[in-house]
């Protein structure tokens, strides 16, 4: 019923490539059959890059083809409180597309993220033992001004395919914090000090995979499996869209 909705919603609104953010075609000819179109450009699908091995074995992040390590630098110095991240794309193939998402209102790329989150990472998160999904909570206002929350929109598409629940209740941003960007890595940190809490005591959930768009430092992600260790969650994974690269 939604599916066929979706379909007669991108005849009328073509969607836009994640890539470029051109109109995607919303049927295609193959063989003499008219099928649903893609949700992004077959050329702009080779402009992207996904993450590959080595990877750092706590946060996920690429350490360059080379690499014997273990870890990536930051981990090696920074303890966490997670157990392991993943990420599906390099952050610099896909920024613009990210940022697109995030402010641009292009939740629409959400299916092509979700699907390509499958691909490359379906099964290793379908045998973590996952109970609950988690995106990364925004500020209330932040998210009313912006009219949706784009780590739950990515979460909500990632849940769909590994049939396990988005919960939104279990973690609340209570301060607004500033754009990470403007702050170096010790001012990140402070400025992350109690910006979560978890409005109930008790998380039934041993497993938790916490969700955002990027994984800078790792300092959001942190503050959260800080305050699910707390309760007693015994394992605590992460997935973002991208992540940097490490050169
Ligand atoms: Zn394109
Ligand atoms: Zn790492």
């Amino acid at each position: 019923m939604f599916k066929e909705f979706n379909w007669v919603l991108d005849l009328i609104y073509p969607r836009r490539c994640p890539v470029c953010d051109g109109p995607v075609k919303a049927f295609e000819f193959k063989n003499g059959r008219i099928t649903r179109g893609g949700f992004i450009h077959r050329r702009c699908l080779k402009k992207i890059e996904y993450v590959r091995g080595p990877l750092c074995q706590k946060c996920g992040k690429p350490l360059g083809r080379n690499s014997t390590e273990e870890y990536c630098e930051d981990c090696r110095r920074t303890g966490h409180f997670f157990d392991r991240g993943f990420s599906v794309f390099v952050y610099r193939s896909i920024s613009g597309s990210i940022y697109r998402f995030k402010y641009l209102g292009r939740k629409e790329y959400a299916d092509f993220y979700g699907l390509a989150t499958k691909k490359r990472l379906g099964k290793k998160l379908k045998n973590l033992g996952i109970e609950a999904i988690v995106p990364v909570p925004m500020y209330r206002e932040k998210e009313r001004r912006r009219g949706y929350n784009q780590a739950e929109v990515y979460a909500g598409a990632v849940s769909e395919f590994l049939g396990i629940p988005v919960e939104t209740g279990l973690v609340r941003r209570v301060r607004n914090t500033a754009p990470m960007k403007e702050l170096d890595v010790v001012r990140r940190r402070n400025n992350l000090k109690k910006a979560f809490i978890m409005p109930q005591n008790d998380v039934k959930f041993k497993c938790v995979l916490i969700i955002d768009d990027i994984y800078t430092t790792g300092s959001t992600i942190d503050e959260i499996a800080h305050e699910f260790r707390v309760a007693g969650v015994e394992k605590i994974y992460f997935l973002t869209l991208a992540i940097g690269q490490t050169t």
